[in-house]
């Protein structure tokens, strides 16, 4: 019988961990972690972070501009200041320079994230945070998979999260994994995500109010199939890259995600920046592919451009430096890049592709 199916029949009153349990562990042992909790979404495997690493009113948080806006939203459910760092021409991830230069004594956490499956230089960014006492909470939720420095994303931060949202490399529908090697960070996120309430304490003796954040054991069974698989889903990952790399390479005009010695990507979105000389509209090339049947999406837009964010006058003041947020969030599309794609497909998109950035740029010249 299929897990999920066993589960949908077993997993219930004394079966309740009857996935969850050997889906933690099989994750934890494929990353090379003390530690993993399966939790509703990596939205919420963040907030439990946070509110574990202690951060509240008066603390500062520092996160990379381009991002998901998931990746900072917990930093206002605690009540904490958001600040945003550039990001890496190389890397495409936090910057260190731009990190260390947005600390403050009240700074508490930095959340350095694996952009579409690329990593942050955590040698630097380790050393950094460690200088200043500053908690590191990686957001490998698009890097399940890669390694910096033959270390597993995942592996960096006090607490590392993932997401199993149906667009991500492995997945459960909706679901999240925070993991982490340190005992007591542990021990509290076990607290908390169960309404304030000792493991194992079943006279429903609360000692603080807190949350309810458990991944459903149907979940679980879905999340155990997929760890079991997970070498064949990130070589496909790879596999799918490696078809647009050969086909786009080409194109000087055109960039794709960050290839270091350093850093081995799982490549979750197969993303394209052209040159901003091009003076194409990011929306307008998507729209166009649209009409041919390709569905692309833009590269994140800088937070600090977001509406979301118009009254955090912190943030306000990050359009004029992230320089680098700004110019590839202006001039990037992620491509299509699902599992199920085949190589004949990546190469219809690639021409289609060109077309459609040719003609955008042959229009700009006659107007
Ligand atoms: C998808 C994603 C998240 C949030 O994941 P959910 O499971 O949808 O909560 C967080 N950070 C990044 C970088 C993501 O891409």
């Amino acid at each position: 019988m299929s897990y999920a199916a066993d589960a949908a029949q077993n997993a219930w009153y004394d079966g309740h961990n009857l996935y969850n349990g050997p889906f933690e562990k099989k994750f934890a042992d494929y990353i090379g972690v003390k530690y993993a909790i399966a939790v509703p979404h990596c939205t919420s495997a963040i907030h439990l972070s946070l509110l574990a690493m202690g951060v509240g009113a008066g603390d500062e948080v520092i996160a990379p501009d381009a991002t998901w806006i998931a990746s900072v939203a917990p930093v206002s459910y605690v009540g904490a200041t958001l600040k945003l760092a550039d990001i890496n021409e190389k890397t495409w991830c936090l910057d260190p320079d731009s990190f260390e230069s947005l600390i403050t004594d009240r700074t508490k956490v930095v959340i350095p994230v694996g952009l579409y499956g690329s990593m942050p230089e955590f040698q630097r960014i380790k050393a950094i945070a460690s200088h200043y006492k500053i908690k590191i909470l990686e957001d490998a939720a698009e890097a399940f998979g890669s390694k910096y420095m033959g270390q597993y994303a995942g592996t960096f931060g006090d607490t590392a999260v993932f997401s199993f949202h149906a667009s991500k490399t492995i997945s459960t529908g909706e679901g999240g994994m925070v993991v982490t090697n340190d005992d007591a960070l542990y021990e509290r996120m076990m607290f908390l995500r169960d309404h304030g309430r000792v493991p194992g304490n079943v006279n429903y003796q609360n000692s603080e109010v807190a949350y309810k954040y458990k991944m459903s054991p149907v979940q679980a069974a879905l999340g155990l199939a997929q760890i079991e698989r997970a070498e064949e889903l990130i070589a496909k990952k790879v596999e799918i890259f490696s078809w647009y790399r050969d086909c786009l390479s080409e194109y000087s005009y055109l960039r794709l995600n960050p290839e270091l010695e350093n850093i081995e990507s799982s490549f979750w979105l197969t993303t394209i920046v052209y040159a901003p000389e091009l003076d194409i509209d990011k929306y307008q090339l998507i729209k166009n592919m649209a009409a041919r049947n390709v569905d692309c999406r833009p590269f994140f837009n800088p937070l600090s451009s977001l509406e979301a964010f118009k009254s955090f006058t912190d943030i306000n003041r990050a359009c004029q430096s992230n320089i680098v947020s700004y110019k590839l969030g202006q001039h990037g599309i992620n491509l299509p890049s699902a599992p199920i794609i085949t190589r004949e497909q990546v190469m219809e998109v690639c021409a289609v592709l060109i077309e459609e950035i040719d003609k955008l740029r042959k229009d700009k010249n006659h107007s």
